[in-house]
């Protein structure tokens, strides 16, 4: 079993490329951000306790996210690995990731030191609420206006994208998920590539570093 996890602020690409991957390998995406949307959307007992942290752009609880991923990689469909999009985030979750056993570990961090570039992206992002697919008015229009290319729903925008949202939601990232990234830093196993440019230049370096 291999475990890929992307680290970056939000906005730096880590939906789109968790996607990329998992077309590729046969390695599932884990987002913790759609798995958090669909708890709120279906007003399940969880989605209504997480709520209220999601809108305003703050993390959910440790111990709640760490039950649904542990949950989720433990699935059937979890034969060869799985690529985990927004977890960990804080320290606390790195110990409970770190009861889950993998053969093979791969960390890459996509960094962007400009974070005009990162508020841009997502407000120009829009995405699919049925399979999680991410476009950009700007620099990836689906073929169809406003329909998603994979399942031909209905693309929106996240109500967390909205300038004030996007602000607390870096200021989180900094104080609480890049002392996570200095922690695998420590540990000598953090690919970093810098992700400021093309999303296809990425893609081939992480291509490289996941076959
Ligand atoms: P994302 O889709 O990764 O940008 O995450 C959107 C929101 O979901 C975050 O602002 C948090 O409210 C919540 N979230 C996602 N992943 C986590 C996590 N690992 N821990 C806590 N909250 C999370």
């Amino acid at each position: 079993m291999k475990r890929i996890i992307l680290f970056g602020a939000p906005g730096s690409g880590k939906g789109t490329q968790a996607e990329k991957i998992e077309r590729e390998f046969s390695y599932m995406k884990i987002s913790t951000g759609d798995l958090i949307r669909a708890e709120v959307n279906k007003k399940s007992v969880i989605g209504e306790k997480i709520k209220e942290f999601n809108v305003k752009g703050l993390l959910v609880p440790d111990e709640i996210i760490v039950e649904m991923v542990k949950k989720r990689v433990s699935a059937e469909d979890m034969t060869e690995g799985y690529i985990l999009d927004g977890f960990p985030r804080t320290l606390d979750q790195v110990k409970g990731l770190t009861s889950v056993p993998v053969d093979e570990e791969i960390a890459i961090f996509l960094k962007v030191v400009d974070e005009d570039i990162v508020v841009k992206r997502i407000l120009s992002r829009v995405s699919c609420e049925n399979c999680g697919e991410i476009y950009n008015t700007v620099t990836q229009l689906p073929n169809k206006a406003n329909i998603c290319n994979r399942c031909g729903s209905e693309l929106s925008r996240r109500s967390d994208d909205t300038e004030e949202i996007i602000k607390k939601r870096i200021i989180v990232y900094r104080d609480e998920t890049l002392p996570v990234i200095n922690y695998y830093r420590g540990k000598g196993n953090l690919h970093e590539l810098d992700a400021s440019g093309d999303i296809n230049k990425v893609w081939k370096e992480i291509r490289e570093l996941v076959r």
